[in-house]
């Protein structure tokens, strides 16, 4: 397989945000193996900030379940401020143990920083790098290769609603959908923005606006509205449960989906499925122009943690995105050619069939950083 540009995650053709000189990053490694591929994708930013000649300030932060257990801290109240005034892109790990399995720290941190920094773009690049990664058959590194751009403010996930009788026979549990014109409207104009930064031509937005007549058929009028601004990109529509199965039947097809919350959070994972599994698949929570976050779509993997088992893949690539968004392009496709490379010479650890552990993935991608 050959490390063409136009097949990296950010398509090869510039940076994801506005180019920013600084590196200054925050670093969350949370839970779980969250501890362990952290200081992986650290090893890995070094080395290829270190070939490019960028000077990297890294500052870690201790919050997760550990912290809470201990002292009860979740998202201290300055932290939004502080991390916009103080840092140009966070990294974080992934939140969850089951020491707590309320995960009030785990929400209180990544919904606390979704909401307070108004991260209202979550991207997730489905790029396919190898073709004996996907479970589909007779597909290939040209068939699998798009983004779902996934509301990541609003919808199910604002925590609105409640119980009524809770625990009785005659129990109510109401859970509200918000979409506003606002939420609803940048995030399908950033989908269009960014299709036509990226050279994509091809947006899909999907919905489920035939069942949920007020909440999406907003989502249908805006989509009409921007899509009118936007003549060289072709608009297309489908229904969420279509959207699923064309992308299993065919995923070629798309190149940049977006779409809410809630079937954004579905779509990404069956796209992550697409290109080998969680340990490969990174995302970006963003705010354009603004502090943006980093981290792989992977959760803390109790079943994993502690034993050198998981693949840094998802954490190197989340770093890979992170550069894009402070403009060093030319150090993220090092990460990146460096991971391609892992794969093609079948140097991985086991979830993607090699024997190499958590420690010894991290180094040998940096290695090929470095030696690039
Ligand atoms: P969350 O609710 O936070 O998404 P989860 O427990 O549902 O967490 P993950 O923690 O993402 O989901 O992991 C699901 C399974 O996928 C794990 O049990 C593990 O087997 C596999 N997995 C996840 N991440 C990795 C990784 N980096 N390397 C290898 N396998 C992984």
């Amino acid at each position: 397989m050959s490390d063409n540009p136009q097949r990296s995650m950010n398509a090869g053709r510039g940076p994801i945000e506005v180019p920013r000189s600084r590196g200054r990053v925050a670093v969350i490694p949370g839970d779980g193996i969250g501890k362990e591929v952290i200081p992986e994708a650290l090893k890995v930013m070094r080395a290829a900030a270190g070939a490019g000649g960028r000077e990297l300030f890294i500052k870690e932060f201790d919050w997760g379940a550990d912290r809470y257990l201990r002292d009860g801290t979740t998202l201290p109240a300055d932290a939004p401020d502080m991390f916009r005034r103080e840092f140009d892109a966070i990294l974080l790990g992934a939140l969850g143990d089951p020491r707590t399995p309320e995960n009030r720290h785990g929400a209180d941190i990544l919904m606390g920083l979704r909401f307070k920094l108004d991260l209202y773009v979550n991207l997730r690049p489905c790029v396919l790098f190898d073709r004996r990664l996907t479970p589909l058959n007779e597909r290939t590194e040209e068939d699998i290769h798009f983004v779902v751009l996934r509301e990541n403010t609003e919808g199910l996930y604002v925590g609105m609603g409640g119980f009524f009788k809770k625990g009785t026979a005659d129990e109510i549990a109401i859970q509200e959908d918000v979409n506003t014109r606002k939420g609803v409207e940048r995030i399908i104009r950033y989908a269009f923005e960014y299709a036509r930064r990226q050279g994509f031509t091809r947006v899909c937005m999907s919905d489920k606006s035939n069942a949920l007549a007020f909440g999406h058929d907003l989502w249908q009028r805006v989509f009409a509205e921007v899509q009118s601004e936007y003549s060289a990109i072709e608009a297309r529509h489908l229904y969420i449960d279509n959207l699923l199965m064309q992308m299993l039947r065919d995923p070629s097809q798309f190149q940049v989906i977006v779409t809410c919350n809630l079937f954004g959070d579905i779509a990404s994972d069956l796209g992550a499925g697409l290109i080998g599994g969680l340990g490969l698949a990174p995302s970006g929570n963003i705010h354009p122009g603004s502090v943006s976050l980093f981290e792989p779509v992977h959760g803390s993997a109790p079943d994993l943690a502690g034993k050198n088992l998981a693949n840094p893949m998802g954490a190197a690539l989340a770093s890979a995105m992170l550069f894009d968004s402070l403009g060093w392009t030319s150090e993220a496709r090092m990460i990146e050619s460096a991971v391609r490379a892992a794969i093609r010479e079948g140097k991985t650890t086991r979830d993607l069939g090699g024997s190499l552990g958590t420690l010894e993935m991290g180094e040998w991608l940096a290695n090929r950083v470095v030696k690039a």
